[in-house]
């Protein structure tokens, strides 16, 4: 008999630059010894992100911007955490062997050595055995979505609810960049999608069999208001993640002082972030490493950017394959010396 305990987590995205220009926001900020940290890494090319949208594009979503906001309802995140906790022993879980990674014992992201020991990957800390090998590392179990092993059933499914529906342009062209990535790194195969926005309308009702995609007002977690948050329960015997629910206070990622395309760039930009917290990727605030994990201030192009950067695609890579492939684990920096992928904070 299978356990049906399951394990719930909650990933707030805080954008730590918006502080600044949003009142009743608390101030946040970064631990101020890695945030003066200059990245080795040339800041990326914008990809064109900010041009992307066509003359219909902008006479369609200057119509529509404000409407999701007049009809935002405030949302109660704990009451949907305990609703989530109440369903999801009713979960079908498909069965799937689990997947570990290798940390040394206790963690100690700061003195990994081997590129193997650690990515961005979502893993229950309380689960992490002494690995049978080697008496000073420990396995982890990686959480991640069901890959159909026939190559057949898309990985991660999501709705849109009647609020989310009109920027459905918005989320599909996050869709089509985490395909293509996912096509390329040979994780998916013929007609299969990593990422498919269904084309129905959901409820924002817990239901295990769908994943949705919400705007919401006043998304606080543990009393910091946040731009997003992925509520995710995973299965503790496979890792698998059975339920994982995206909540964007859009209201604060519309700023007034954003242009059209700023706006819409922005949304694609948390929801790509968010996307990553569905596969269940993990922060990372290391200034060493671009990722679409990582938060940048506005005043950086790369605040903007929805495409995933290298360092994400390998941990993709590594939680959805089989292969191991240490070429996508390190980086070279500008002045051609080599250093591992870094994680040096994460919640
Ligand atoms: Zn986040």
């Amino acid at each position: 008999m299978r356990s049906i305990f399951l394990v719930l987590f909650l990933v707030s995205c805080i954008q730590q630059k918006d502080a600044a220009k949003v009142a009743l926001v608390p101030s946040f900020s970064i631990d101020p010894s890695v945030s003066e940290l200059q990245s080795p890494l040339s800041v990326p090319p914008m990809n064109a992100e900010l041009s992307q949208w066509s003359e219909a594009d902008r006479e369609y979503f200057e119509k529509i911007i404000e409407s999701p906001i007049q009809s935002l309802d405030s949302f109660d995140l704990q009451q949907y955490k305990e609703m989530s906790k109440s369903m999801m022993g009713k979960c079908q879980i498909p069965r799937a062997e689990p997947k570990y990674f290798r940390r040394p014992k206790g963690g100690g992201h700061r003195k990994i050595y081997d590129p193997s020991l650690i990515l961005g990957i979502s893993f229950d800390q309380e689960r992490c055995k002494i690995s049978s090998d080697d008496p000073q590392s420990e396995d982890c179990m990686i959480i991640r979505q069901w890959m159909d092993p026939a190559g057949k059933r898309n990985v991660l499914e999501l709705s849109l609810t009647e609020r989310t529906k009109p920027f459905r342009a918005v989320f599909e062209r996050v869709a089509a960049q985490y395909n293509s990535a996912a096509k390329k790194m040979g994780i998916t195969k013929g007609d299969q999608r990593f990422m498919h926005i269904l084309p129905e309308v959901a409820n924002t009702e817990v239901d295990c069999a769908k994943h949705i995609i919400e705007f919401v007002d006043g998304l606080v977690n543990d009393g910091t208001r946040s731009d997003g948050t992925t509520l995710s329960a995973s299965d503790p015997d496979s890792g698998l993640i059975l339920d994982a629910d995206m909540f964007i206070d859009i209201r604060r990622v519309l700023r007034s002082s954003f242009t059209l395309e700023e706006s819409l760039s922005a949304l694609m930009s948390l929801f790509s972030h968010e996307s990553g917290h569905a596969y269940g990727m993990r922060h990372n605030r290391s200034p060493l490493t671009d990722s679409i994990m990582n938060t940048y201030p506005s005043s950086d192009p790369r605040f903007f950017r929805s495409m995933l950067y290298d360092y994400d695609k390998a941990v993709l890579s590594f939680q959805y394959t089989d292969r191991y492939d240490p070429a996508l684990l390190w980086q070279t920096d500008v002045d051609g010396n080599k250093y591992l992928w870094s994680l040096i904070a994460s919640d």
